[in-house]
């Protein structure tokens, strides 16, 4: 368990950024889920929840999602249901069980850049930004690739097109870890194919999406699998080999896209 010396309710941002830089000790606490496992010593800890950043807010062009927004209020948001499809819903459906899903937030979610996460396969497969409060407004996929640095993640906006989504994970039992994970879109006929827990962090594939036609034939999918496991890499874990992760991904995008396409 880690210990916490002190604890606060920040009134506003610049308050929770002063606290935050004002001890190399003090630290942003999420849902506290992935936190609780630890055995670290801090000094504060700064609660976001007074904050109002646990809404989904939709406005004319894209979705805002607060950072304390827990995965549960994700997977059951109507919003993001009828501006994404299900990738958002079916993205965190199998992370450990309602109770948990209840309290686990996206900020922490996203901060921590899981290698495992099923969330960010789904974010990537659509056009994500992530508001830092000092970093500022950034691509997902640009936030992912720099080096962990003490920040706020504030919100995540996610631009409203004509989308068609959708994703899937293979798990050796329902709520284990992912052995891999897909998340695929489709928009003003250009297609994203994201796989993660590779077992590295979700990235996507854009050379493979590129080669996609908007109405692919059987064979133009065959093709295209072949070439995602060309484009990405792919490793061993305790949850699989690298061998069978390739031809998961290869199942995985080949349903993907037949389900897109139907
Ligand atoms: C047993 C278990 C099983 C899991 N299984 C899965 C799974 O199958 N798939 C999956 O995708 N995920 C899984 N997860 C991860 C989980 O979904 C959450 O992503 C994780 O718990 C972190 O969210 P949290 O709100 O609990 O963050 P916390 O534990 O509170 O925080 C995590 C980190 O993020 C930082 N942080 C939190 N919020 C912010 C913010 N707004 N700005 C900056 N930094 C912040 C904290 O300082 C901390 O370093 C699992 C986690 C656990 C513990």
């Amino acid at each position: 368990m880690f210990e916490l010396k002190g604890y606060c309710f920040p009134g506003s941002l610049d308050q929770a950024d002063e606290l935050l830089h004002g001890n190399k000790g003090n630290v942003i606490l999420g849902g506290l889920l992935w936190m609780r496992l630890g055995r670290k010593s801090y000094q504060t800890g700064i609660d976001l929840s007074r904050l109002g950043l646990d809404q989904i807010l939709e406005t004319e062009d894209k979705v805002e999602i607060g950072c304390m927004t827990t995965l549960r209020q994700i997977e059951t948001s109507k919003t993001l249901k009828k501006c994404f499809g299900k990738i958002l819903s079916d993205s965190v459906s199998h992370i450990v069980g309602v109770q948990f899903r209840n309290s686990a937030t996206i900020g922490g979610s996203v901060f921590s850049r899981f290698s495992f996460s099923d969330i960010l396969t789904a974010l990537l497969a659509l056009e994500t930004q992530v508001h830092l409060y000092r970093g500022g407004t950034l691509p997902l996929s640009t936030f992912l690739e720099l080096p962990p640095k003490k920040d706020i993640l504030v919100k995540l906006t996610l631009k409203k097109k004509a989308w068609t989504t959708h994703y899937q994970s293979h798990r050796r039992t329902a709520t284990d870890l992912p052995v891999l994970t897909a998340g695929l879109s489709l928009c003003d006929g250009q297609w994203r194919i994201c796989l993660g827990a590779r077992p590295a962090r979700a990235i996507l594939a854009p050379k493979t999406a590129a080669l996609l036609p908007e109405k692919p034939d059987d064979a133009q999918i065959t093709a295209i699998c072949d070439q995602v496991v060309e484009e990405l890499t792919f490793g061993s874990n305790p949850r699989g080999t690298k061998e069978y992760r390739q031809i998961l991904a290869k199942t995985l995008v080949k349903r993907g896209v037949k389900a897109i396409c139907s």
